[in-house]
């Protein structure tokens, strides 16, 4: 006979992995597929790992995680072809325990997060694609898998698989994703001697920095880059929205060879060899696009759900939140013997409930608006390059006769008024 579990989980990401880790931890016998070689071997992730969420699950994980560098500093540069307006904060209190945020290497990180799942008890297997669940009288009962005799079965069923999830479109829960509603992002781990990052980022220790990247490093296109420090190498990467990038019918890679040879960047990546070259679609619709959640012997975390905060370039914090909810959930149905939908509902209530429902629902509206909206880019970021310009040049002429200078060249009163109302629409879309 098949064998039965109380879950499978299907994913070893953070969401999938934090789900496995609070159920086993809670006493249920768990079942983690993960079609990669080990957690990790497929995943993708800019870098920022946010502490609070993992603290939650395994307190003082930073002591033993093979974290890289808690990051003391966050860049933000408005980016034109030959200048960059930078706004930065560093603060040591982010370099005192329990510190902030950390650079992680997915590759690492989530093989160590799922061997805590399987110390708690889980069973975790690798190798193995979910091909489809095994629905019966409209309940999910199990899933079936490329292995001989396949099919494993479960009181529930957790899709953890990521921002394409065959398997929730397969349930009808969601739709195929639209070009408006992903970011296409492409990224290398660059290899560089760590005194050399630690010099060139005014690093002291483990500290860390992290860079976004705005304006002309997407070319316009909604999206940005970023530049993060690890131990010993660098991630730097650009995404970009799909449906620009068709539009524009630009390449990601052509946006990354040109992020990396930009003058305001190129200094600091140089001397380094490239280690990895990596590509990953990131759900960037929101709230708008998250589809069902919940169904009979069912859920839905993480990416699979769409739940990404893109203005934050927030996403495993939100993977990990959702797939603990999701594992306390079951852990009551357990009690309760049932694995309705109906029962199973307060997943959803409870997610919307937490900062993730709360931020979702925030900027629900955001990335359509900017998408709609290019000369946010292209358009007010030269401008505010080229007034920061004109104010910091000293050539002799009155301040007052600058900003006078400044204010015409910014265009017509129509134009004025244009950009006020861009102004207070981008507020609107974020407050
Ligand atoms: P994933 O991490 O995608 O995990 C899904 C897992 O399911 C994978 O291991 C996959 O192999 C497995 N899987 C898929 N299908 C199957 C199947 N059929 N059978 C078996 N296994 C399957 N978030 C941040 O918090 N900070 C950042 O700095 C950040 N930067 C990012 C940069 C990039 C380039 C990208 C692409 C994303 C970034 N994100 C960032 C978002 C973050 O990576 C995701 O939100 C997070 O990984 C979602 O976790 P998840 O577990 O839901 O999905």
């Amino acid at each position: 006979m098949a064998e039965k579990f109380d879950v499978i989980v299907v994913g070893a990401g953070p969401a999938g992995t934090s789900c496995v880790y609070t159920l086993a931890k809670g006493g249920a016998n768990v079942l983690l597929i993960e079609r990669g070689e080990y957690p990790g071997s497929k995943n993708v992730m800019g870098g920022v790992l946010y502490r609070k969420m993992l603290e939650d699950i395994i307190p003082d994980f930073y002591k033993e995680a093979p974290v890289e560098r808690q990051i003391v500093e966050q860049r933000y540069m408005m980016l034109d072809k030959e200048s960059a307006a930078t706004f930065s904060y560093k603060g040591l209190e982010w370099d005192q325990e329990p510190f902030n945020n950390f650079t992680v290497l997915r590759a690492k990180f989530d093989q160590w997060f799922a061997d805590k799942a399987v110390q708690q008890g889980a069973l975790l297997l690798n190798e193995t694609v979910v091909l489809e669940c095994i629905v019966e009288n409209g309940r999910v009962i199990g899933v079936r898998t490329d292995r001989p005799d396949g099919d494993v079965y479960a009181d529930v069923v957790v899709l953890a698989d990521g921002v394409n999830s065959l398997l929730a479109k397969s349930l009808g829960f969601r739709k195929e994703l639209r070009p408006d509603e992903a970011a296409l992002s492409v990224m290398e781990v660059l290899k560089l001697d760590r005194t050399i990052i630690e010099d060139r980022f005014n690093l002291e220790g483990n500290q860390g920095c992290t860079f976004e990247i705005f304006g002309d490093s997407t070319k316009g296109i909604l999206g940005t880059a970023w530049l993060y420090t690890n131990k010993d190498s660098l991630n730097i990467g650009v995404g970009a929205m799909l449906s620009g990038l068709i539009q524009h019918k630009i390449k990601p890679y052509e946006l990354l060879d040109y992020v990396k040879q930009h003058p305001m960047l190129r200094k600091y990546i140089q001397g380094s060899e490239q280690q990895e070259y990596l590509a990953h679609l990131i759900p960037e619709g929101g709230f708008h696009s998250m589809g069902k959640i919940v169904g009979d012997g069912v859920l839905v975390v993480g990416d699979a759900a769409q739940m990404v905060n893109a203005i934050h370039r927030e996403g495993s914090n939100l993977a990990m939140t959702s797939g603990v909810l999701a594992a306390e959930t079951i852990l009551s149905a357990m009690q309760a013997g049932n694995f309705s939908e109906q029962m199973l509902d307060s997943y959803r209530v409870n997610l919307m409930n937490s900062f993730v429902g709360s931020d979702l629902k925030k900027y629900k509206d955001t990335t359509h608006h900017f998408e709609k909206f290019p000369h946010y880019f292209n358009k007010y970021i030269p401008m505010l390059n080229k007034a920061a310009s004109q104010m910091f040049t000293v050539d002799g002429t009155p301040k007052r006769e600058k900003q006078r200078k400044i204010w015409r060249e910014i265009g017509t009163a129509g134009e004025k008024f244009r950009i006020a109302r861009d102004l207070y629409r981008a507020w609107r879309v974020m407050k």
